[in-house]
């Protein structure tokens, strides 16, 4: 165990979620927030904070990963708007949340997923099946 939880994650990335891919460099999963069907992480295995971090080429394979991985979550899901959003203040290790949304939804209810207000309800039968949905899209 390291002081760093995605640090830790990227030894065995399953222990943050449901692992849609990895390679040697990232890895996305499911968040287990649950804050909305789809809501994914996308961390850069190695200890950093900001994209400015890593070199052009490694930044080039974080936003090709981000884009793979949003084209088959919002495939997956339906959801016609991806929200991005790095904090880094819980855990200040580079990785990019995903929001898959409705173009219905205001910042208000954008907001409480962020914050954690809300959750999707699904049951870990449902999370699996999408988790599988969105690897084969992948
Ligand atoms: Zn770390």
């Amino acid at each position: 165990m390291s002081a760093c939880l995605l640090c830790d994650a990227a030894l065995d990335p399953g222990r943050a979620g449901m692992v849609l891919f990895a390679d040697e460099r990232l890895f996305a999963v499911l968040h287990e927030d649950r804050a909305v069907a789809g809501h994914a992480m996308l961390v850069w295995k190695g200890h950093l904070e900001n994209v400015s971090e890593l070199t052009g080429e490694e930044a080039a394979h974080f936003m090709l990963s981000l884009w793979r991985m949003e084209r088959a979550i919002l495939e997956a899901t339906g959801a016609v708007r991806a929200i991005l959003m790095k904090l880094g203040i819980q855990v200040p290790h580079l990785h990019v949340h995903l929001y898959p949304v409705s173009r219905e939804l205001d910042r208000l209810a954008v907001m409480n997923m962020i914050e954690g207000r809300v959750a999707d309800g699904s049951s870990a039968v449902e999370r699996a099946a999408l988790a599988g949905h969105i690897r084969r899209l992948l």
